[in-house]
């Protein structure tokens, strides 16, 4: 198993012209969906641990699964946390081996959510970990948060240069049009925005949101410099269908591994149509290479 932090990840991905997904994990079915495509595409990943699953099963026992379950296979994973709005939080992610943290200060005033986060970058850089940053506000819900389409704010290029100069952020999750959850109508990115705001920061550039954004859509933003696309809602969507479908063909079968099983197949399914979407199938050996050259 190589882990990979998520600044090397990224910048590999931006610098090659695919993107990454970052694929929800909630349970070891969904790590294993996540990990098994990836393998099967021999596709670099990242797997998200969000506020939900660390509300309902915890930071540490979540990362020691994953740590486990990904014995097994080849391909690079990055583990990042989602999301978070703690530091201490983003510190304990850093301290148990996460590859890459988010600290989320977007609901706060400019200031104190470059404060933070350039706090949680340079702790996260002394360990050679990676960090993202969020300006501007994605709409939608998310754990909970519901920020509401009129509240929704386009990131600004200058807000986004002056954010990466004072915290120095490995990679930056803007607002360009999409949103968070199920989305009410087709979403419409931003892309000039995009493109004039991934030249002035000379950066990875994160896409929240990424569920049911039209295919074309995402692959012209990747074009653009978005190097991490976040999927979450699809999946479960996914993951939900194949175990209601089980359940319902199978209403006296009370064997949990059949029906989980059955949600994981499907997950797997729809993380491997995204990888492809993405472009970053066959690229888990430029990592190897790569590791490789710095070896020598
Ligand atoms: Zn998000």
């Amino acid at each position: 198993m190589a882990f990979i932090d998520g600044k090397t990840m990224l910048e590999q991905a931006r610098t090659n012209g695919y993107g990454i997904g970052a694929f929800s994990a909630h349970n070891a079915e969904t790590i294993l969906a996540i990990l098994e495509a990836a393998e099967e595409k021999q596709s670099p990943v990242m797997i998200q641990i969000g506020q939900k699953v660390i509300q309902t099963l915890g930071l540490k026992p979540m990362k020691d699964m994953l740590d486990s379950l990904a014995e097994d296979f080849t391909v690079p994973v990055c583990v990042h946390l989602d999301h978070s709005r703690q530091y201490e939080q983003t510190m304990k992610a850093i301290q148990l081996g996460f590859q890459s943290v988010m600290f989320d200060g977007s609901s706060l005033y400019f200031h104190e959510n470059t404060k933070i986060t350039k706090q949680v970058a340079a702790a996260a850089r002394a360990l050679g970990i990676g960090s993202e940053g969020e300006i501007g506000k994605i709409g939608g819900t998310e754990d909970d948060i519901t920020v509401d389409e009129k509240d929704a704010l386009i990131t600004t290029t200058q807000e986004a240069v002056d954010f990466v100069n004072e915290t120095e952020v490995d990679y930056l999750a803007v607002s360009i049009g999409t949103a968070h959850g199920i989305y009410r109508q087709t979403p419409n990115l931003r892309f000039e925005r995009l493109e004039e705001i991934s030249k002035a920061v000379q950066r990875p550039i994160v896409l929240h949101g990424g569920s049911d954004v039209p295919d074309e859509q995402v692959q012209r933003a990747i074009s653009l410099g978005i190097a991490k696309i976040n999927v979450d809602t699809e999946l479960r969507q996914a993951y939900t269908q194949g175990l209601k479908s089980y359940m319902q063909e199978h209403p006296e079968d009370i064997v949990l591994a059949n029906s989980l099983g059955a949600g994981r197949i499907k997950m797997k399914e729809k993380v491997k149509e995204k990888i492809d979407v993405f472009g970053s199938a066959g690229r888990a050996n430029e990592f190897i290479a790569r590791e490789k050259v710095v070896t020598l």
